[in-house]
């Protein structure tokens, strides 16, 4: 449902990304690893059209995409999760849930809301609180809620579990499986490699801007360019 081909983003002289390919399948999570500079957000910037890609193919349900303006690429179906969740603090949860169905109709967007509710039960009990006193992991909820309020058939998310404690990253991580299951294609950075190999379907390692393993996630720890890289081991 999303292929993405031969993508190439530069910043000036930095050739941030050169040549990434990847494809996301609806229900399925793909998982994109790699260290620190590597591309990885870059990646995820480009195809929610929030910096230019230089060359490259980004197709959506069948329809090259790439270059089209952010609200574009959200009404198309594709969402973005963005790192550190940039929830509005001052805000309650449902208006910034509310602000994340901007795309949609009145109706459709109490039915979309139920359903967002319905997923995250945390954030219904929360809903006329503001945003800014949920926890670390509400607020990544409410993330997630914020994206799905804009009925993506792509989710990108970039490193969910930044900054939370552990328990509570596995909570998260249930939360994306849960999305994934309601037939959402997700394509997600993580620097916590291993529980993203626990979780994900899919691998695509990155290094220097270029992928050097695309794979079945439980191959991917036997594959010494995944290992060497983002594991620390040999
Ligand atoms: P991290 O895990 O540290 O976020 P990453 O894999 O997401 O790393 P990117 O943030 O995509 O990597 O960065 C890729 C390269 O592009 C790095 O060399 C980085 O310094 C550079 N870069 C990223 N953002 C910009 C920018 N706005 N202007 C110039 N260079 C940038």
């Amino acid at each position: 449902m999303l292929e993405v081909s031969d993508l190439h983003v530069a910043y000036g002289k930095i050739e941030a990304v050169r040549g990434v390919s990847l494809s996301v399948a609806p229900g399925r999570i793909t998982l994109v690893l790699g260290a620190n500079g590597a591309g990885k957000s870059t990646t995820l910037k480009a195809l929610a059209g929030l910096v230019p890609a230089q060359r490259g193919s980004v197709v959506l349900d069948g329809a090259e995409v790439l270059g089209q303006a952010p609200h574009r690429l959200v009404r198309r179906g594709l969402a973005l999760v963005p790192e550190g969740r940039r929830v509005f603090g001052p805000l309650t949860v449902a208006e910034n849930l509310r602000m994340g169905g901007y795309t949609a109709g009145k109706r459709l967007l109490e039915s979309t809301l139920a359903k967002v509710y319905d997923t995250f039960p945390i954030l219904a009990e929360r809903r006329d609180g503001a945003a800014g006193l949920l926890s670390g992991g509400e607020q990544q909820m409410l993330a997630f809620g914020r994206a799905l309020m804009s009925q993506p058939k792509v989710m990108l998310m970039d490193e969910p579990s930044m900054g939370l404690a552990p328990v509570v990253v596995d909570s998260i991580l249930a939360g994306v499986r849960q999305m994934a299951d309601d037939g959402i294609g997700i394509l997600m950075v993580e620097q916590n490699a291993e529980a993203g190999l626990d979780l994900a379907d899919e691998v695509v390692a990155v290094a220097r801007g270029e992928v050097v393993y695309t794979g079945a996630s439980g191959d991917a720890r036997n594959h010494a360019s995944v290992l060497r890289a983002f594991l620390g081991e040999a």
